[in-house]
């Protein structure tokens, strides 16, 4: 194993290991050393105590004995002289000599603090030789003795010093010892140390680097003693780097694949469009974002093993037809840089085509890709139209850096929804737009805070008899200076950006309350309420219509839901659960915009609903069309024979409700009654037009 960059660092921990161990090593060698000094230390100074007292306990014998021949002689002058030499004997401090008598027969002392010592000794007559050690002096005491017969005592001292004179030696010898083995103990405990902790450089150097991402590295045995505890501790890291790696393999593949597919993800494809971007020159690349916009319903429809393979059986498909135009339009780099494929999230899949001539080569490549995924799809004995939308880049006049050539591809992609290729390329007037979408959006979101939306509703006429028999509540936008913004602007933003569930909310409630309301004050008129698709989307729908319709107080059999054809038809079981429940209350539902839809006439009979909306194009059709009358008879006859209510929508003209009047439809509803009007205004309209009718009974009078 080699690994450079971190030689420094293992130095450094050997080192600081090493120093360590040499420093505890020699720590305990000094610790042992003092107490061996102190001990002999201590062993010097009892032979210094005991060589002083017993030179003096000998003197004061000897003396003792001199004492008592001079003494036999009964010689006072000897004993002078025997005290006088002793004076004079080193280190003596002098001699005292007292009979039993206690008559001081000789005392010649040096040293006050010697003639206090000696006095006590003499004092105390001893039979026998007493010595004492004081701090600087020693001295002793012997009997002396005529022929067996103690007569006195005689004490001699001395100076402590000169007696002890070369004792002390032995523990300074062994203190130098200690200091010369200690000299020599550093270096030798440092190599020491070096030479057991070396293998943990290796180790250390190794988890540095797995620290540095360097994961497919291993801990080779030459390179740690293989047995014992660092054999062990490699062994335990290189386990460690085996899950490191297996870890940050899968992570990666995480975070760059998506899982479902095995395709590289939103992240990947992006960063593969930042690398295109950056690494390409004279040539340019084309983005795509492929939305197969029936995914998901057919997903929902067959359910998820059967969903899994025909996303992987998609996903052989793209990859395939990807293949292929890479290989017709892209003839000299497609080996070498083949077109990237990508699962950007749901339905959305991308496609990075690099390397191309120019523009044209990336139309060229939008049509066929469109063409390739367009056509019909064998599944399991069906024929599945994928419904692809493709929104195109070029790279890198529609994106300098991957967000924005991703972004502008999704507007394009957003924009071919309603082409009628399903197929456009990114133009400055769609991003303007955009921005002028989320200014517009972000307005409209300040509205919904300030309660700028309101219901206006209009009267809905009961066609034979001319009464107000209803209101459909339409959802305005009366700003706070009393404009109004056009519905047909901001519903069809609001159903583009999700605010329409919001903003119907409040129409719902607003409606359900107005409808209490009139009944409280003589007119019962039932209110129509559109439902948009998110609210539909959502389970807890019933229980909120519910919930509203109480805490306003309306009858269920006042109000009306109207839900389009699409809406009810995507998932007709569904709709019957939702629905059936607010029925079984008393609820209407009338299917809205009549004709517009595909619906079949047999799904018709399955969906849960008691009125048919006609489309107020077809009402407008009868003067222009000749077809127009004979499919709102059609329509008419078959609401009568399935029981069905029919609301004619956009009656503007007589002739038109005569028409309809004629035909057997019993409501209509236009500008030829009224447009959609404040509620105020609307119970006006209602009081005014029953008063109208009472002067004029006759139905043919409307
Ligand atoms: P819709 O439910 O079919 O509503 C009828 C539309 O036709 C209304 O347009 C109404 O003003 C218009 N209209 C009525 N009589 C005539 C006529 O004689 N001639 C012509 N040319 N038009 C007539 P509006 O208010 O612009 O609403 C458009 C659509 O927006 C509605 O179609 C409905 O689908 C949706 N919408 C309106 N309010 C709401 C709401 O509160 N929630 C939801 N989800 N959708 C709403
Ligand atoms: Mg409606
Ligand atoms: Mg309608």
């Amino acid at each position: 194993m080699s690994n450079d960059a971190s030689t420094p660092a293992t130095q450094r921990t050997g080192l600081g290991l090493q120093a360590l161990t040499a420093l505890a090593f020699c720590g305990l060698l000094l610790v042992f050393g003092a107490g061996a000094v102190a001990l002999e230390w201590q062993t010097d100074q009892r032979r210094a105590r005991e060589r002083a007292l017993s030179i003096v306990e000998e003197r004061a014998d000897i003396l003792a004995g001199q004492a008592a021949d001079a003494l036999r002689v009964a010689d006072g002058a000897t004993l002078e002289t025997l005290a006088l030499s002793i004076a004079h004997r080193n280190a003596s401090l002098g001699v005292r000599v007292v009979g039993t008598d206690g008559s001081v027969l000789v005392s010649d002392v040096a040293r006050p603090d010697a003639v206090k010592l000696l006095e006590r000794l003499t004092r105390a007559r001893a039979d026998r030789v007493v010595s004492v050690y004081e701090p600087e002096l020693v001295a002793a005491a012997a009997p002396v003795r005529l022929d067996g017969v103690l007569v006195g005592v005689l004490a001699v001292a001395a100076e402590r010093a000169p007696l002890e004179a070369g004792q002390g030696g032995s523990a300074v010898r062994l203190a130098l010892l200690m200091l010369g083995v200690l000299a020599l103990a550093i270096p030798a405990a440092m190599w020491l140390g070096q030479k057991v902790l070396a293998p943990l450089g290796p180790i250390v150097a190794f988890i540095d680097g797995l620290g540095e991402k360097q994961l497919a590295d291993r801990l080779a045995p030459k390179d740690v003693l293989a047995r014992g505890e660092f054999g062990e501790l490699a062994a335990a890291c290189n386990r460690m780097a085996d899950r490191l790696q297996q870890s940050y393999r899968r992570l990666q593949r995480m975070a760059y694949s998506d899982t479902a597919t095995g395709l590289p993800n939103h992240e990947r494809f992006a960063r593969d469009v930042t690398e295109f971007l950056s690494t390409r020159q004279e040539d340019v690349g084309a983005l795509f974002v492929v939305r197969l916009d029936r995914l998901e319903r057919i997903f929902d429809a067959i359910g998820q093993d059967a969903g899994d393979e025909l996303l992987t059986r998609i996903v052989g498909r793209l990859s395939a037809a990807v293949r292929a135009i890479d290989r017709m339009v892209r003839t000299e780099t497609c080996v070498e840089r083949p077109s990237q494929l990508a699962r950007l999230r749901g339905g959305d899949f991308g496609v990075l085509a690099p390397r191309l001539r120019g523009p044209e080569d990336a139309a060229r490549y939008a049509q066929l890709l469109a063409s390739a995924l367009n056509q019909p799809f064998d599944w399991r004995e069906n024929k599945l139209v994928l419904g692809a939308v493709i929104g195109a880049a070029i790279l890198p006049q529609d994106g300098a850096d991957a967000d924005t050539a991703i972004r502008h591809a999704m507007l394009a992609m957003a924009a071919a929804k309603t082409d009628t290729g399903r197929m456009k390329f990114f133009t400055k007037a769609l991003d303007r737009e955009a921005n002028a979408q989320l200014a517009f959006e972000r307005e409209m979101r300040v509205a919904l805070e300030n309660n700028e939306f309101r219901a206006f509703f209009q009267p809905k006429i009961d066609l034979m008899t001319g009464r107000v028999i209803g209101a459909e509540a339409l959802a305005r936008w009366v700003k706070p200076d009393r404009t109004m913004v056009s519905p047909g602007r901001f519903i069809p933003a609001a159903e583009e950006n999700g605010l329409i569930g919001s903003i119907s909310d409040i129409i719902m409630r607003d409606a359900c309350w107005k409808a209490a309301s009139w009944a409280r004050e003589g007119f019962p008129i039932s209110v129509a309420i559109n439902i948009s698709p998110l609210q539909f989307a959502d389970e807890r729908f019933t229980d909120k219509v519910l919930r509203i319709m109480a805490e306003a107080g309306v009858q269920p059999n006042r109000v009306e839901l109207e839900i389009t054809e699409s809406v009810a038809l995507e998932n007709p079981d569904r709709a019957l659960r939702l629905l059936e429940p607010l029925r079984a209350e008393g609820v209407k539902v009338s299917l809205d915009d009549f004709g517009c839809g595909h619906s079949s006439l047999a799904s018709l009979t399955r969906l849960p609903f008691d009125i048919i909306k006609i489309d107020q194009q077809f009402v407008r059709a009868l003067a222009k069309d000749r077809h127009a009358p004979a499919i709102i008879e059609m329509i008419l006859a078959m609401a009568a024979s399935l029981d069905y209510t029919v609301v004619a929508e956009g009656v503007e003209t007589e002739h038109e409700a005569e028409f309809l009047r004629r035909r057997g439809c019993q409501i209509g509803q236009g500008f030829l009654y009224g447009a959609a009007m404040p509620a105020p205004d609307f119970l006006r309209f209602n009081v005014e037009r029953a008063g109208h009718l009472a002067g004029f009974p006759s139905a043919r009078a409307v």
